[in-house]
C-alpha cells in the first residue's frame, strides 16, 4: 500500500480499502514483521479515526488496513470529549495525519442507550452526556441519532481545536463523518470539509 498524500488521497485510500473488504479483496496490507521493524523508528498515519469501543467495528479490517496505517482513537458512541480530540491532535499535529474521520455504526448501544435516557450505573453518566448533547429532544430513530451524534461530534471537534480548524482553513486537514452498517461493513460518508470529497 502506497503512503497517501493529503487528505483527499487518504479518504480515497480509506474507501478503496473499504470496497476491497466488501467485495472480498482483503489484501490485509502492512501485517507483516517486516512492516513493524520499518516503522521501529516512527510512524507516519494517513488517517486518524475516532470510532466506537463496539467489537463488530474494528477499523483495520474494514479499512483493509496494517500497522503504521491509521492512528485509531475508539470509544463507546465515539464521543470527542477532551482525551480524545487531544489523542487526534497528536495525531495531525505531531505525526501530521492529513484526514479524521469521526466514524459511527448502525446500532450503536451507546447512542441507545443516550436515546432511552433510563439510569445508568457507575460512570456511564458521563460518557451518555456527550451523545445526549447531540440529540433532538423527542428523537426516537437510532438511525438518525447515530448521523446526528456523528455530526456532533464533528462540530465539537471543530469548535474545540485550534489545531483542527487551523489546518481545515488551510486545506492541510480533511474532517470527515461517517456510518458504517454493522450488519454489512458497508460506509456511508455523511458530510467531509471542502475539497476533501471527489
Ligand atoms: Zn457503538
Amino acid at each position: 500500500m502506497s503512503h497517501p498524500d493529503g487528505p483527499r488521497a487518504a479518504l480515497r485510500t480509506l474507501l478503496d480499502g473499504n470496497r476491497r473488504f466488501l467485495s472480498d479483496e482483503a489484501r490485509g496490507p502492512n501485517r507483516g514483521l517486516d512492516r513493524i521493524a520499518a516503522l521501529a523508528g516512527g510512524q507516519k498515519p494517513w488517517a486518524a479515526i475516532l470510532g466506537c469501543a463496539d467489537s463488530r467495528v474494528p477499523l483495520e479490517i474494514l479499512f483493509d488496513a496494517g500497522f503504521g496505517d491509521i492512528f485509531v482513537v475508539r470509544v463507546a458512541g465515539n464521543v470527542a470529549s477532551a482525551e480524545q480530540i487531544g489523542s487526534l491532535e497528536y495525531a495531525v499535529v505531531v505525526l501530521g495525519t492529513p484526514l479524521v474521520m469521526v466514524l459511527g455504526h448502525t446500532g450503536c448501544g451507546a447512542v441507545q442507550a443516550a436515546l432511552a435516557d433510563d439510569p445508568t450505573p457507575g460512570r456511564i453518566p458521563t460518557l451518555l452526556h456527550h451523545i445526549g448533547a447531540a440529540l433532538e429532544p423527542g428523537e426516537r430513530d437510532i438511525d438518525a441519532a447515530v448521523a446526528a451524534n456523528v455530526r456532533h461530534q464533528l462540530r465539537t471537534l471543530r469548535n474545540d481545536s485550534h489545531a483542527m480548524r487551523t489546518g481545515i482553513e488551510a486545506g492541510t486537514v480533511g474532517l470527515v463523518g461517517a456510518v458504517v452498517d454493522t450488519a454489512t461493513g458497508e460506509l456511508t460518508v455523511l458530510e467531509a470539509s471542502p475539497g476533501v470529497r471527489d
